[in-house]
């Protein structure tokens, strides 16, 4: 077997070692070929076979379930399924393709599933045209079957490593995921702050996204090594590599009992200052992590990962107790944003969200999202507030352009204190409001921003995709997604400058928060409250520890002059020094 590497981007950091597990996706392109005309009824039988294997797998599934007692819809979802297998434009079309064309039975057969996908989007019964997603599901398992890699997802033992290995993962996905233990995770596409990417650490497990073409060069079940701190997959390792490696991960190891002992150290400058450390959450199970890091509360819960991975909205009481369950649960201070859907956390079945966006990222989505489906988020300013009378709860809005989103939002929130006040709920009247700062113009205007608002949340992920017009889940201009790009960093120590200066609680809560190269350019701005993924607040407490704000300001003062890349990577050097 050959050894090669691969190099991609590692979006959370560590060494895995384990073996690959390969995810197909239907979606994902097929390989097509002719068959010879005295190979086309074999060909058409390799389908009848794959399909009469994935009809077994089917009843016998449904087997288990009678008796297990399951819930009836999760049976009623396998009769779907088994009755899209059964119908001829899945069962009988497909074959007519192969001999009519000559091609492969994969081919065929992912080719209707394209002509009925569009069939299915011309549908108007929402309910109806969701289905598509079952038709791809099924072809999957079938393809899965020509392909000979049934695959389904099976949790591992604590002694195996499984590394899966995917063209891509939705951050839907990835939640599914978060039921199994595995080792590491690796994707053709995506970008360092991709949702995707957030996600995956959000698992604390080794990372590399926008490989290329990973899912095709590894075989399953090929012994990986997943190095997410240097961007690299080393497929087939020779002996003398993994036994660098097996090494490199116990000093991991060791170094990461180190940081542990922080835990409850206040995170002080050595003159003095202190600074808050706080983690970022998307699902209130993530917050025993949080805790067991020491976060001086939560400074960011991303609310709308509660909406994802689901059938149907969570009610306003099932979005109490999760905000309850986090405010009570932390017993210090969490902000909650609301939820931030569009773009890449499609939720089905959203009305304002059915249409495909033109260019979703700049579409309806976030604040705008909430504030064209008043119901929604009426609902969820409710739970918000019923949650804040168990703990120091305030509320956080997203991508905020213009300020009459915040009087409209200000305006919503009253109607919904005003809704609890008649039925006699309690809350906090004086709950706290913040505004996320993440596109450019609410940079260059904020101090209108800091006038209608408590305190303010930079969001450099999103301030890094709208500065430069990178999107950040898009591979293909992932190498332009700079955070060191002059203009990145003239906006973020502008917001930091001018809220400080207003006396406007600010903090950073995108991906460089948690970035430990970062640490001092950003205490140097100015900025005293982090808030980041768990995993990263103990390297980054290190950081603070070991920060003389008297050496590093001069040189930070220097790096906000500067607009020269070169001149500012060589700054940022020598404040790590
Ligand atoms: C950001 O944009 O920096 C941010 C924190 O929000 P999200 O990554 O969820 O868009
Ligand atoms: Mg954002």
């Amino acid at each position: 077997m050959t050894s090669f590497a691969l190099h991609g981007i590692g979006v959370s950091r560590g060494i895995a070692i384990g073996r690959a597990q390969l995810i197909s996706h239907a979606t994902l392109e097929v390989a097509h070929y002719t068959i010879p005309a005295n190979r086309v009824d074999a060909e058409i039988e390799r389908f009848s076979n794959a399909l009469n294997e994935v009809q077994r797998e089917l009843e016998a599934l449904r087997g288990t379930l009678s008796a297990d007692d399951a819930p009836a819809e999760v049976g009623a979802f396998i009769d779907v399924h088994w009755m899209i297998l059964s119908d001829p434009t899945i069962s009988e079309t497909p074959r007519r393709i192969i001999a009519e064309q000559r091609c492969n039975a994969e081919w065929a057969l992912t080719q209707q599933m394209n002509v009925l996908g569009g069939e299915f989007e011309e549908i108007e019964d929402p309910y109806l045209r969701e289905r598509k997603a079952d038709v791809v599901q099924v072809v999957e398992r079938v393809l899965k079957r020509l392909l000979g890699k049934p695959g389904k997802i099976v949790p591992i033992s604590a002694e195996q490593h499984t590394i899966l290995v995917a063209h891509d993962l939705s951050p839907a996905d990835i939640i599914q995921f978060k039921q199994h233990r595995f080792a590491a995770f690796l994707t053709d596409l995506g970008g360092v702050t991709s949702h995707t990417a957030i996600v995956a650490r959000s698992l604390n497990v080794p990372a590399v996204v926008a490989t290329h073409n990973a899912r095709q060069l590894i075989r399953e079940n090929e012994l990986l090594i997943v190095d997410g701190t240097n961007n690299v997959v080393i497929v087939n390792p020779d002996k003398s590599v993994l036994a660098e490696y097996r090494l490199k991960q116990s000093e991991l190891e060791l170094e990461r009992a180190k940081l542990k002992r922080l835990k409850s150290k206040a995170a002080t400058t050595i003159d003095g200052e202190h600074v808050d450390l706080c983690a970022n959450i998307e699902l209130p199970e993530d917050l025993a992590e949080a805790i067991e890091v020491g976060a001086d509360g939560v400074g960011l819960f991303r609310s709308e990962f509660l909406f994802l991975n689901r059938a149907g909205l969570p009610s306003e009481d099932e979005q109490f107790e999760a905000y309850r369950t986090v405010a009570q649960g932390m017993g210090r201070p969490v902000v909650i944003r609301t939820f931030d859907l569009g773009a890449d956390k499609q939720k089905e079945g959203l009305d304002g969200l059915a249409r495909v966006a033109p260019n979703p990222a700049l579409g309806l989505r976030a604040v705008r999202f909430c504030l064209a489906e008043p119901k929604l988020f009426l609902t969820q300013l409710r739970a918000i507030l019923r949650a804040s009378r168990f703990g120091k709860v305030s509320i956080l809005v997203p991508m905020l352009a213009s300020v009459s989103e915040i009087d409209q939002t200000m305006d919503m929130l009253a109607q919904a204190k005003e809704t609890l006040r008649e039925q006699g709920v309690p809350f906090d009247p004086d709950i706290s409001v913040g505004g996320m700062l993440e596109i450019p113009a609410a940079i260059l205007a904020v101090s209108s921003f800091l006038h209608r608002l408590d305190f303010v949340s930079i969001g450099t992920n999103d301030l890094i995709q709208y500065t430069l017009a990178v999107d950040r889940s898009d591979d293909a201009v992932s190498h332009l997604y700079d955070p060191l790009h002059p203009a990145v960093l003239r906006l973020v120590s502008m917001a930091i400058t001018a809220a400080n200066r207003a006396k406007v609680p600010v903090a950073v809560c995108g991906e460089m928060a948690g970035e430990p190269r970062m640490t001092r350019m950003l205490l140097g701005m100015g900025l005293r409250n982090f808030s980041m993924h768990p995993a990263h607040l103990l390297t980054v407490k290190q950081r603070v520890l070991t920060t003389d704000l008297r050496e590093i300001t001069p040189i930070v003062a220097r790096m906000r002059r500067s607009d020269d890349p070169g001149r500012l990577a060589a700054l940022l050097d020598r404040l790590n020094a």
